[in-house]
């Protein structure tokens, strides 16, 4: 059985470990860039990326992560993870911040304000009906939570949401250079790109288990494309 790790720096790495427990599956929690070498796929929990980026720097965990998801196996990034993700991250205060990268997007790290207007919202999923049936329909839980400003053409969007109206006023650059304030009335916070999973909320902060599952099953797809690669290599 696929052995799925969680990167246990800071944040809801505990939470993530016990969505697993509750699906039947091994979490391992990762500290050490060695111990990635021992897992089949990688959740990075929500929290706060800046602390995060310092303890993975203290444990020189870049490296060891970049080649995790250059390698093509899954990652699923949850709020502090998706930007983790990101190619670019915006709204980062002086001195910028590491990102481990691979997901074509920009993301910006305080997009829906602060703590006090973190919120509770019901999300349409089509793909979570798709693979098993039933409700197309997630409750997403944004704490200080980041979105996706911009996906790159690889890049699937599985859920936006209308932007709160209270939320702060954000500036953007366009495509052309020009500073500008966001002014779309939704913003994506779901995405996939081929191994990487993202989303701005927190599903390991609830009992419902698909996006766990979801992300298992790229965990199952990646083992028998790996397993198939195999077959071909030793039957030549
Ligand atoms: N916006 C936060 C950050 O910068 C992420 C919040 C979260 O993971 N709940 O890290």
């Amino acid at each position: 059985m696929a052995v799925v790790g969680v990167l246990a720096l800071q944040g809801s790495y505990n939470e993530h470990m016990a969505a697993l427990r509750r699906i039947g599956v091994k979490g391992v929690e990762v500290r050490k860039p060695e111990q990635l070498l021992g897992v089949d796929s990688l959740i990075i929990p929500g929290g706060e990326s800046t602390t995060m980026a310092k303890l993975a720097n203290y444990h020189n965990l870049f490296p060891a992560l970049r080649e995790f998801v250059g390698g093509g196996k899954p990652v699923w990034g949850t709020c502090a993870g998706l930007i983790f993700l990101a190619n670019k991250a915006v709204g980062i205060k002086s001195g910028g911040q590491e990102l481990v990268g691979g997901l074509d997007c920009t993301v910006h790290r305080n997009f829906f304000g602060s703590q006090l207007q973190s919120f509770e919202t019901e999300l349409l999923v089509p793909k979570l009906a798709e693979k098993e049936g039933g409700n197309d329909t997630c409750r997403g839980v944004f704490i200080r939570a980041p979105a996706i400003l911009e996906v790159g053409s690889d890049v699937e969007i599985l859920a936006d949401c209308p932007v709160p109206a209270d939320r702060p006023s954000i500036t953007v650059t366009s495509a052309e250079g020009a500073e500008e304030v966001y002014s779309k009335d939704r913003v994506i916070v779901a995405v996939r790109q081929g191994n990487i999973l993202a989303t701005a909320f927190h599903p390991e902060l609830t009992s419902d288990s698909r996006w766990h599952r979801f992300f298992l099953d790229m965990d199952k797809e990646s083992q028998t494309k790996a397993f198939a690669a195999l077959s071909l290599c030793s039957s030549e």
